[in-house]
């Protein structure tokens, strides 16, 4: 069975980059009739918080990104200590003490002579008395020892990954107030959970390596592994500054719709068309990681507006009747309001703007010239209930008594009536007009 997980650590809100991340894992487990799990990437106790769990539940549910169960590492620590003392067993994990400022120290010397930061496994040499001393004045915290070889998979993005595990060090798994480190956690849930694909940003490329190993070393199965590649801004600027205001619940806020979010976010970096999808199926349907390119990604936020829009000028009135309700239209006119403005909205938040011209009126705009002319309509303006022909015979007795046409007969009585050049659909939008309709 196909298992994927989303594993976000509750430091944050659920931004556009990490978005990307829980789709693709959603998708294809989705698409595989398998499982999606969110893990809570929760072991610090300190950044992880409370309320970020809730927000991450609720971002993902306003995308309908549903998860199978939840999972969350601060319920697992004892799972991970006994495989931290499984893999001490097995002389993998070594005792280490320098501080980070000793390690800042060995790196810039490193780099000094030409040589790549690597640790350099300086624990390894202690003797216990060495260790012991060192344990008592400052405290040890440990290290995976890395086989030097070769470690190769075949990323589902990448293609064939292949990494010296020499040039890499070996990576801090316990801190040393005892905290298990992401790695260690995330490997043992990842084996024990019985996860199959790993999706995630190209960023954890070096962390796979060295998970790889440790998976192997806990005899784990390897999952299928897949890197998309990080996104930059529309110049190729990092976003990384920017992700603050690229949260998920900020772009719920300005209006994106969910499913022009996710149309987008499930094509963009691919050589598939970008497609909008109104369906949750027709996206897992038309979902490859195959066709995804390792190159960085253009993210430009302003492009999930016209695609919000495209969605809703295309939704019933029924996707739209509590909105619509909310702003105080009446019944009766609902639906009438909605396909005078659709065409008209670019998101749901615009609709007000609308019902509000149509219940106070605009301030009229008549340009000098169109005075008389303008008067000269009003007074033709058909008696009674306006409907949807009264635009139609209006129109036919201003031309009639003006001698006007065309943009000429058109355009001052939009500007009279709306302020504006552009706009509904005339013929729609009269009947609908509270300030004419309530004309002595
Ligand atoms: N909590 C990790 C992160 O947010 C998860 C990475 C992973 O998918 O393994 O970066």
């Amino acid at each position: 069975m196909t298992t994927t997980r989303f594993a976000p650590s509750p430091t944050g809100y659920i931004h556009v980059g990490n978005l990307r991340t829980a789709l693709m894992n959603f998708l294809i487990a989705r698409k595989a009739g398998g499982e999606f799990i969110l893990r809570i990437d929760d072991t610090d106790p300190e950044r992880s918080k409370e309320e970020y769990v809730d927000a991450i539940k609720q971002d993902l549910e306003w995308l309908g990104l549903t998860w199978d169960r939840v999972e969350r590492q601060s319920l697992r620590l004892e799972q991970y200590e006994a495989a931290a003392e499984k893999l001490r067993g097995m002389g993998r994990f070594y005792e280490v003490f320098e501080t980070p400022t000793e390690l800042d120290l060995k790196r810039k010397k490193q780099l000094n002579m030409g040589n790549p930061p690597v640790y350099d496994r300086a624990g390894l040499a202690l003797s216990e008395a060495e260790k012991d001393a060192l344990r008592a004045e400052r405290g040890g915290y440990w290290r995976f020892k890395l086989d030097q070889e070769r470690i190769e998979w075949n990323d589902g993005i990448i293609g064939d990954v292949s990494i010296d595990a020499a040039s890499v060090s070996d990576p801090v798994l316990i801190r040393a107030d005892g905290q298990v480190l992401y790695t260690l956690a995330s490997v043992v849930d990842d084996t024990e959970m019985g996860v199959t694909n790993v999706v995630r940003g190209a960023d954890h490329v070096t962390n796979t390596a060295t998970q790889i190993q440790i998976i192997e070393a806990l005899g784990g199965k390897v999952p299928q592994f897949a890197h998309h590649s990080l996104l930059t801004g529309p110049q190729g600027e990092a976003l990384s500054k920017r992700l603050g205001v690229l949260a998920l619940r900020d772009l719920r806020e300005q209006g994106v719709e969910p499913m022009a979010l996710l149309s987008f976010m499930a094509r963009l970096g691919s050589s598939d068309p970008l497609e909008l999808r109104t369906e949750m199926a027709d996206l897992i349907d038309g979902f490859d990681i195959s066709h995804f390119g390792t190159a960085p990604t253009k993210f430009d936020v302003a492009d999930l507006f016209p695609l919000t829009a495209k969605y809703l000028h295309a939704q019933p009135f029924a996707a739209v009747a509590d909105d619509i309700a909310a702003l105080g239209v009446p019944a009766a006119q609902a639906e009438a309001f909605w396909n005078a403005v659709c065409e008209n909205i670019e998101t749901r938040k615009d609709l007000a703007a609308w019902w509000l011209l149509i219940r106070e009126g605009a301030e009229p705009v008549i340009d000098a010239e169109d005075k008389e002319f303008i008067a000269e309509a009003m007074a033709l303006l058909p008696a009674g209930e306006l409907t949807g022909e009264s635009w139609g015979a209006w129109t036919a007795a201003v031309k009639e008594a003006t001698g006007r046409k065309g943009r000429g007969l058109f355009m001052p009585l939009r500007k009279a009536l709306t302020g504006m050049e552009h706009g509904p659909d005339m013929g729609a939008l009269l009947p609908l007009l509270q300030v004419i309709k309530a004309r002595g």
